[in-house]
């Protein structure tokens, strides 16, 4: 069993308040931060191969380097706590159980990258998360650990809660941006990127909490023991969300070399009632399904990619022999159907479209022709869009049919 990092402390009792973290030795890396430069904090971030948590996987390090150089202007630095993506339900863990370690991961960062008001935006839905996360910011600030002057440093950093109103496309960065400045949740095109042009027209840094949370200790810990647990390209660990027909279902810290069999079998417990394994979802809704065959590789980025699906947000849902991989499409397309902004036409229209034909299938009113023209509507759509939402849909729409399109042939036949 590895050492858990970000949920070591969510045993303890009151893991929630600045004393609990305090004891276990919270804020006690800041002095170290202050005394390193900006640059260098920016570097070692670089070097641990930390990457993105939140869905795209980009490398952290790198994603700083991109804001310009010597702006004149605010640069901001936004928390993306939006937690939609469906299957995915770690940050809310985090928020919950461990609220001082992304206040401090945020003063880590903050400093790294210039930036001294930093915007929380948390999925409307998460209403304890938010009351739990608000209360610590307010302790943070009476213990002067946000504010002017953090700790004697003479650095600065405020911290403003931003509840969203539950759209899932404010998870997009652009789209939550939109939403922060006041407008509709809307996705922009890019470039320019957010490190560019983000929140108010400023270079802004967006990342997600637990991909922040692991800052502090990368530079307390060095980033060479952070990129030494994970694979050659993606360092440290990641909460894998575990969900569907398992025994232990529940969130799991794990290195992000473990395999997706190890995670199903030997750490949530295997399917349970003596039933059959028949697939998985590795990354969240977004991601391509891979069978009870396909299960033997590792949960990095890069792995997943190779295995033709995504890491995404690590939000793993396990299905056993009695789901109906049509029912489940239908869902699943009910549900971007629902969620798309409808700015762009090919995914307004196509999500639609998929929906009624998945749920006619289900129906038992199928047409022959249904599953090719899914299959033409979703490859055409992909990749002509503003955002990455119809890219994330394709995904489902054509593993699902491709890996099991007999089952949907019986439907049909009926
Ligand atoms: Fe909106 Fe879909 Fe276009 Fe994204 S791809 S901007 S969700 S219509």
């Amino acid at each position: 069993m590895s050492e858990p990092i970000l949920t070591r402390n969510f045993p303890l009792p009151g893991s929630h308040t600045l004393a609990v973290y305090r004891e276990t030795g919270g804020y006690a890396g800041l002095e170290k931060a202050f005394a390193m430069k900006p640059a260098e904090i920016t570097e070692e971030v670089k070097r641990s191969n930390l990457r993105g948590l939140g869905g795209a996987g980009f490398p952290t390090g790198v994603k700083w380097g991109f804001l310009p150089k010597g702006h004149p202007g605010p640069i901001y630095l936004v928390i993306n706590a939006d937690e939609g993506e469906p299957g995915t339900f770690k940050d809310r863990y985090l928020l919950e159980r461990d609220p001082h370690a992304l206040i401090e991961g945020m003063i880590f960062s903050a400093y790294a990258i210039g930036a001294h008001l930093a915007f929380v935006y948390i999925r409307g839905e998460y209403v304890q998360p938010w009351r739990i996360f608000s209360r610590a910011v307010a302790e943070a600030y009476e213990a002067g650990l946000l504010g002017k002057n953090i700790g004697g440093s003479g650095f600065a950093l405020d911290v403003i809660v931003h509840r969203g109103a539950g759209a899932y496309i404010c998870g997009e960065e652009t789209g939550l941006i939109s939403s922060l400045e006041g407008k509709k949740g809307w996705p922009k095109l890019k470039p320019p990127f957010p490190a560019i042009r983000g929140a108010f027209g400023a270079p802004t840094i967006v990342n997600n909490v637990e991909t922040i949370c692991h800052v502090p200790h990368i530079v307390r810990r060095g980033a060479a023991w952070f990129a030494g647990l994970g694979t050659k390209t993606q360092g440290g660990t990641r909460m894998y969300s575990v969900s569907g027909h398992v025994a232990r279902p529940g969130v799991y810290e794990l290195p992000v070399s473990v395999t997706l069999r190890d995670l199903v079998y030997e750490h949530a417990g295997g399917v349970p009632h003596g039933r059959r394994l028949k697939a998985v979802v590795p990354g969240g809704s977004s991601a391509a399904l891979l069978t009870a065959d396909e299960i033997d590789v590792t949960l990095d980025v890069d792995g997943l990619k190779n295995a033709g699906t995504m890491a995404g947000s690590a939000g793993v849902i396990v299905m056993d022999e009695t789901v109906s991989i049509p029912e489940a499409l239908m869902i699943v397309a009910r549900f971007y159907a629902h969620e798309s902004c409808g700015q762009c036409t090919p995914c307004r229209e196509a999500t639609g479209w998929i929906y009624k034909m998945a749920r006619r299938i289900v129906e038992g009113k199928g047409r022959k022709e249904d599953l090719d023209t899914i299959l033409d509507v979703a490859r055409r759509g992909a990749g002509t869009t503003i955002c990455a939402f119809f890219d994330g849909a394709v995904g489902p729409y054509i593993s699902y049919i491709e890996k099991f399109r007999g089952e949907f042939e019986m439907l049909i036949r009926k």
